[in-house]
């Protein structure tokens, strides 16, 4: 089913990230994980596609055997990186042609040691390009990737908007937001964009975190702020009861959000099941799925 036909519908949304394995072990690993997660009914599952190009076989594998095995609704990510155009158009429509119905374009970031993302020969330099061959192909509801606290890339918020409503304008039906752990950050974000004009449903990427160092360098990597009062409390909880803390951590933001209407949720698995299906049931967002349309922000 279509994403954006199945959230309009709801009024919210349920979702789940999950990345490909390199390895039988971990694709045993991730598979006990999905069957514990499609147990929560999320709207959608979805699977990243690794920088470089490297894993466009293992995401197509995982997002396979997801619909093939399962009942659930599943999302390819798809970058511009190390790709020409015609190819690009041939994955999608290899997509199209075995039942896939949403796609996540990206650009992709700059291959490790390059601070420039630089277009492959005969290939796209930003996600809207991408964005307009999947409408061109057909057949797909469109996911695009969004900043609260702007791309770091963007030499300003006005910017980082700007590019975004062009992006979405070209074809997207929702959007996914980068992680973020101070939620102040979502709903300026979201301020701007209903001036800016967007009205598809923005979801936000939430991260619960597990290990202080990993989540350091993940937020790093990415821009987002990880709150001083954040990193105290994981500090003072020490490795043990980290997972405790993060998980508390995650609840407490996610709560916010419900309390400010936000009806729709994507959770950065690192394919582990057991954090995400407590904040889940913590929050009772399982019965989101069934709710009638409420507001939708
Ligand atoms: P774009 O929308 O193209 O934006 C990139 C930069 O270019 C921005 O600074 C934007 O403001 C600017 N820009 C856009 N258009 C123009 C223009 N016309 N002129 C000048 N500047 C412009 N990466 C992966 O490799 N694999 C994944 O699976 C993956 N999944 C992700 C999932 C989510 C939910 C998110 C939030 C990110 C994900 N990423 C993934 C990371 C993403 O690829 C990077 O953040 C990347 O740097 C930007 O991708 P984009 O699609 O947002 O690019």
């Amino acid at each position: 089913m279509k994403i954006g036909d199945i959230i309009k519908e709801r009024g919210s949304s349920l979702s789940f990230e999950f990345f490909p394995p390199k390895d039988k072990a971990g694709e045993a690993r991730l598979f006990q994980t999905i069957a514990k997660l499609e147990a929560l009914a999320p709207t959608f599952v979805s699977a990243t596609y690794g920088a470089g190009g490297g894993t466009l076989k293992n995401t197509s594998h995982v997002i396979g055997r997801i619909k093939r095995e399962t009942s659930l609704t599943a999302m390819p990510h798809l970058t511009c990186v190390d790709q020409s155009k015609g190819e690009l158009r041939k994955i999608l429509e290899d997509y199209k042609g075995k039942g896939i119905e949403n796609v996540l374009a990206l650009r992709g970031d700059p291959p490790k040691g390059t601070e420039k993302f630089v277009a492959p020969k005969d290939g796209f330099c930003y996600a809207i390009d991408l964005v307009t061959l999947a409408v061109d192909v057909g057949g797909f509801s469109i996911g695009v990737a969004v900043y609260p606290e702007g791309h770091a890339e963007s030499p300003s918020l006005e910017m980082d908007m700007y590019y975004t409503k062009q992006k979405i304008d070209a074809g997207a039906d929702f959007a996914i937001t980068q992680m973020f752990f101070d939620n102040s950050y979502f709903y300026q974000f979201i301020e701007r964009a209903e001036k800016a004009g967007i009205t598809i449903p923005i979801i936000p990427g939430v991260m619960p975190i597990s290990d202080i160092d990993r989540v350091k360098r993940f937020s790093q990597r990415c821009g987002a702020t990880l709150p001083d009062y954040i990193v105290r409390r994981l500090e003072k909880a020490g490795a043990d009861e980290a997972g405790k803390v993060g998980l508390e951590v995650a609840t407490e933001q996610c709560a916010d959000l419900l309390e400010h209407g936000v009806r729709y949720f994507h959770f950065y698995t690192l394919n582990q099941a057991d954090a995400v299906s407590q904040i889940v049931s913590n929050l009772g967002l399982k019965r989101l799925g069934l709710a009638p349309p409420a507001r939708t922000r």
